[in-house]
């Protein structure tokens, strides 16, 4: 797996493809190509493997056309963490317009056990439409009480807290929790005049 998968749902997976959110200048974006928005695709079973080789495809003949969809992705991903950790309304009037414009290349079909919607093309909008549509859903959620930002001060990854006492402070306790504790150790440690740590 390329990305982090530690949201609760894929599409707050998606909201975390950059890293360093909250970190100024050490925000880093990870999906840096349009093949990157395939594997997130493909790694989150948005996109088949199938799929995949057409979109790849479809891209290596036309280079302005898959950054203009990579950034549009990158744009509707902004729009739903806008919406989700700011209530911020023009940012949700944005994305019900890409909604539209999602919903309208495709079908609703019974298929699989479930009604789904089934794009009538596979083109290069295709990981977008499905990534907008799937935003869409997300804002719609009845948990979104559980919706948490990690505690770290520069990460800025988010998740559903489905811990039964709703405690869970980290993306990953491997890695901003135990760089936060150890940050916290030394810290008590310096305040009892003890010398910091050897690098
Ligand atoms: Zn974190």
């Amino acid at each position: 797996m390329r990305f982090g998968h530690i949201a609760g749902d894929r599409m707050l997976d998606l909201v975390n493809t950059v890293a360093w959110r909250l970190g100024g200048s050490a925000r880093t974006e990870t999906l840096r190509t349009f093949g990157d928005v395939v594997d997130w695709c493909v790694e989150s079973d948005l996109i088949s493997e199938n799929e995949a080789v057409t979109l790849n495809d479809l891209a290596a003949q036309d280079d302005a056309g898959a950054e203009r969809e990579r950034r549009q992705v990158i744009e509707a991903r902004e729009r739903a963490y806008a919406v989700l950790l700011e209530d911020d309304p023009e940012a949700a009037a944005d994305l019900a317009g890409m909604y539209r414009a999602a919903i309208a290349v495709a079908d609703l079909v019974h298929t699989g056990g479930r009604w789904q919607w089934r794009d009538r093309e596979a083109d290069l909008r295709l990981p977008r439409d499905r990534i907008v549509r799937g935003l869409v859903a997300l804002t719609q959620r009845d948990d979104l009480d559980r919706l948490h930002q990690c505690e770290d001060a520069r990460c800025g990854w988010v998740y559903l807290d489905t811990s039964p006492r709703r405690n869970r402070r980290w993306c990953d306790t491997k890695d901003c929790g135990d760089r936060n504790r150890a940050r916290a150790y030394y810290a008590r440690q310096k305040a009892k005049g003890v010398s910091d740590p050897p690098c």
